[in-house]
């Protein structure tokens, strides 16, 4: 028998399961066995596998025009960046293909908001345990020595301070000179699901105004409803500058946004930043597509109520269970953080309990489940969870 995976570069730690169908939020391997989605492909498929209208869109769309260039104009191009917009509080969106390239767009924002200003070099602020992409840009700009090890020397331009820590960002305004931005995430998905609070989310968004510094948030993971609302900045009551996605804005099918208002929407001009499949006629369908059915759906509102059922449910599940030692999260996105290493609970999950979890930061349980699941299956992922950490 031929290894597995003998002829792809060892960049995954890949579970012994793979899925040949899904509907909703299961999945079925080729032997038929049943499993219960509580990671959505991290957060991509909010709308659950198989959705009827991406599937339809996708079908359409590709008997009709898949490519042209951005050469031309793209009717849905400028419908989905009309659309996200308004949804965003944004005025203009470049599209690209993943959350890495969106991040990468709003760096080069920063660097051109910088030397505008003339203050070379330019310097964007970045948070312990960030996550932002695995771009030579992107991974110098995430907060996870594993990201960067054997990537060095690593591009400079990104001064780090604590996460949700307001006094560090002040210490910083005062002592670094040539800042130009800061980069966060509203809610760590990869670095163990810490949730930024409101008041510092504010006092940075008046930090920004006060320094002429462009506020830019990373809703990679947070966007599309999973939170509660469409965007989680929009719970601290703010407005960013700059707004990347990627992950839930397709479904599946790949597609990534930098969304930017004011000043930072007019720093590109033709010739400063591009992509050849970004923004094709068949991805943008699909984003607006998406964005009919979270609307027609009401997925923010049900992302969360379903939420506060899940960390109550889990709450209540998991008091008295040894080793726990936090439940946390906003929405759909909860961690469970444990005394100890964790991530053999990955492939446990999936043989016991036929469940799909994630483990971030070693010990830290992350569930994302789709937005579309109903009440029973929130109550089955707690029940499944208990019985793993038992
Ligand atoms: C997943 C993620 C990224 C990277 O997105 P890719 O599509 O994998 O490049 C960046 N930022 C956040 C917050 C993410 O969750």
């Amino acid at each position: 028998m031929l290894t597995p995976h003998a002829h792809l570069m060892h960049v995954y730690a890949r579970q012994p399961v793979s899925f040949v169908r899904g509907q909703g939020a299961r999945l079925w391997d080729a032997q038929g066995t049943e499993y219960l989605d509580a990671i959505a492909g991290v957060a991509v498929t909010n709308l659950g596998h198989a959705h009827p209208d991406v599937a339809a869109a996708i079908a359409e769309q590709a008997t009709l025009l898949l490519h042209t260039s951005n050469m031309f104009g793209i009717a849905w191009q400028d419908r989905l960046g009309e659309r996200l917009s308004a949804l965003a509080g944004m005025e203009r969106a470049f599209f690209c293909n993943s959350g890495a390239e969106a991040n990468e767009t709003a760096l080069k924002l920063a660097w051109l908001h910088a030397n505008r200003k003339q203050v070379a070099p330019p310097q964007v602020l970045v948070m312990q345990n960030s996550f932002h992409g695995r771009t030579f840009a992107t991974l110098a700009a995430t907060g996870n020595s594993a990201v960067h090890r054997g990537f060095e020397p690593l591009m400079p331009g990104f001064v780090r301070v604590p996460y949700n820590d307001l006094y560090a960002i002040r210490q910083a305004a005062e002592h670094v000179p040539g800042i130009a931005a800061v980069l966060l995430e509203p809610i760590q998905g990869e670095g163990g699901v810490h949730v930024a609070s409101p008041e510092y989310l504010r006092a940075v968004r008046h930090l920004c105004d006060e320094h002429d510094w462009l506020l830019m948030a990373d809703e990679i993971q947070t966007g599309m409803g999973r939170t509660g609302t469409w965007f989680c900045y929009q719970q601290a009551g703010i407005l960013p500058d700059v707004v990347t996605l990627a992950k839930g804005l397709g479904n599946g099918f790949p597609i990534g946004a930098c969304l930017a208002r004011g000043r930072a929407a007019e720093l590109f001009s033709p010739g400063t930043h591009g992509s050849t499949f970004g923004g094709n006629p068949l991805a943008c369908r699909v984003g607006c597509t998406v964005i009919d059915a979270i609307e027609r759906e009401g997925l923010p509102d049900r992302a969360a109520v379903l939420g506060r059922q899940l960390l109550l449910g889990l709450r209540k599940a998991l008091s008295g269970v040894p080793g726990v030692v936090a439940i946390r999260g906003q929405g759909l996105m909860v961690g469970i953080e444990l005394d100890r290493a964790c991530g053999d609970l990955v492939r446990k999950a999936l043989e016991q309990e036929r469940l799909l979890i994630t483990v971030t930061r070693e010990r830290t349980i992350r569930l994302l489940p789709p937005l579309i699941c109903d009440e029973a299956q929130i109550d089955e992922i707690a029940v499944r969870v208990r019985r793993l950490l038992q």
